[in-house]
């Protein structure tokens, strides 16, 4: 209340380096709400996409997981596919699980459709059914030692393309990969109180935006 009488702030141009990204969440399905809380925790402004006039002037976009087979029927009906396919294809994403299966080039076990923007194979339900879900803490390239990671009906990823490099494996199979602006997983790290995974997209939001990342990895 006693606002008018408090000397301003002396008022100042945020600088581009410190505003923050707007990174959209496809809030679909699956756990949207808590990649939102991870994106805003380190640093990002976080926004939930439903349909495409919501992803004009995004700097990024996470697609959660879920079921690959139920988000392609939703952003079939809905439209959403293409405008998908053309932002993939030239802006950051980020997809956790069924978000991976989305962005493979190369999807098996059954094979299906997908934005197939980035050059990984994925087999869906590689690691057996719901029961078999598993959390496990295994070594990473990310600084920071080792890192928790949950898996719920995880797909495997198969093989991965040159340009794509391993940041985490998983009995010998990639679990988290990074192809330029593209990252996928094939855990959960936003039901993980560890943030460097969503740290290092949004760092590579922001290099993609032509901005130092606020923690260099
Ligand atoms: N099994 C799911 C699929 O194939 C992915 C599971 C998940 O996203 N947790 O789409």
């Amino acid at each position: 209340m006693h606002e008018e009488t408090t000397p301003a702030e002396p008022s100042r141009q945020p600088h581009r380096s410190e505003e923050r990204p707007r990174i959209g969440v496809l809030a679909i399905q699956g756990d949207f709400a808590a990649h939102a809380q991870a994106l805003e925790d380190v640093g990002a402004d976080a926004l939930e996409v439903r349909n495409s006039a919501q992803l004009a002037g995004l700097d990024g976009l996470v697609l959660p997981g879920g079921e690959s087979t139920t988000f392609l029927k939703f952003l079939e009906r809905d439209g959403l596919l293409e405008s998908l396919q053309r932002f993939v294809a030239e802006k950051p994403a980020f997809g956790t699980c069924a978000g991976c299966i989305l962005l493979a080039t190369n999807v098996s076990r059954p094979a299906q459709q997908s934005l197939a923007v980035m050059d990984i194979s994925v087999e869906r339900n590689a690691y057996g059914r719901q029961i078999d879900s598993a959390i496990q803490t295994g070594p990473t390239k990310l600084p920071g030692g080792p890192l928790e990671m949950v898996y719920i009906r995880a797909p495997r990823i198969a093989g991965v393309g040159q340009g794509v490099e391993v940041l985490a494996e998983r009995d010998g199979f990639p679990v988290l990969v990074r192809q330029g602006r593209l990252l996928a997983a094939t855990f959960h790290p936003e039901l993980s109180s560890d943030r460097r995974v969503h740290q290092l997209f949004v760092d590579m939001v922001r290099e993609q935006r032509g901005q130092p990342a606020v923690k260099p990895l």
